[in-house]
């Protein structure tokens, strides 16, 4: 039998305000180790997919109404949103969401805040390898362009040591010469520290050129999965999400 994954969400049916159902019996699951794209277009519902996973739904009045989420097979479904970061799952959110009136090495800290161990001061410097931009602005992370933010979020994610990291369109906002730099970082975050990566994206064709496996939802559910080769050669992705060329 196949090893359990680390993070398994069965059938699981999310409503917002108590009325707009917007996840209708969504079932996917995340390999120990592996990057896992989920893809979908505008609307489908990726964000309320790693929300419902993260526990961030709650303070969007957004509930998971049916079905279960399982992390090392706990079912996680209903947990604080501190508790499930305790249990090792970090969320870098859509739009970055870094603090701006602190600098660049505060918000690195802030990233840590459920650590024990004093490995921080070491992984700060990590994420400094990675980023060596970073590293230069000494400033308040408010000033940092949108690339140099995608980074601090990215670093912060490093600085929690999470098992899992859920990741909201990193692509967003950047130039086409920052996506592919900031995905191969992702790539190479998996390869040195083995941390697994669910990555929801709109920009298909990079999230495949990084990902093991992938999903592809239509409102509210999985219409489609495989591994990322059998998703970059099927003919439906390739005519509406990977485009011409
Ligand atoms: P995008 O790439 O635009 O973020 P997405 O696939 O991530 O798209 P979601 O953001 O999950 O999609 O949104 C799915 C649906 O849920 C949309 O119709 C959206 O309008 C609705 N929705 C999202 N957040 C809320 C909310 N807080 N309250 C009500 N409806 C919401």
């Amino acid at each position: 039998a196949a090893a359990q994954p680390l993070l398994a969400v069965e059938n699981i049916e999310v409503v917002y305000n108590d009325v707009i159902l917007v996840l209708r019996g969504l079932s996917l699951k995340v390999p120990k180790g592996q990057i896992v794209a989920l893809l979908g277009s505008n609307g489908a519902g990726k964000s309320t997919t790693l929300k419902a996973i993260s526990g961030l739904l709650k303070s969007e009045d957004g509930e998971v109404t049916r079905g279960d989420i399982f992390f090392e097979g706990q079912n996680i479904k209903g947990i604080e949103p501190d508790r499930i970061v305790r249990c090792g799952i970090f969320q870098v959110m859509e739009g970055r969401r870094i603090i701006a009136d602190m600098t660049v090495l505060e918000n690195l800290r802030l990233g840590a805040f459920t650590r024990r161990d004093n490995g921080v001061k070491e992984d700060i410097e990590r994420v400094y390898h990675y980023f060596p931009r970073l590293k230069e602005r000494t400033g308040l992370a408010g000033y940092l362009s949108g690339g140099e933010q995608q980074m601090l979020a990215i670093g912060r994610a490093i600085m929690a040591r999470p098992k899992l990291i859920l990741m909201d369109e990193p692509s967003m906002g950047l130039s086409p010469l920052l996506v592919k730099e900031v995905f191969a970082i992702i790539k190479q975050l998996n390869r040195d520290l083995g941390v697994t990566i669910l990555l929801v994206e709109q920009n298909a064709r990079v999230a495949l050129s990084v990902a093991d496996t992938g999903y592809i939802m239509e409102q509210g559910k999985i219409v489609l999965d495989g591994t990322a080769e059998q998703l970059q050669s099927n003919e439906d992705v390739k005519e509406f999400y990977l485009g011409q060329g």
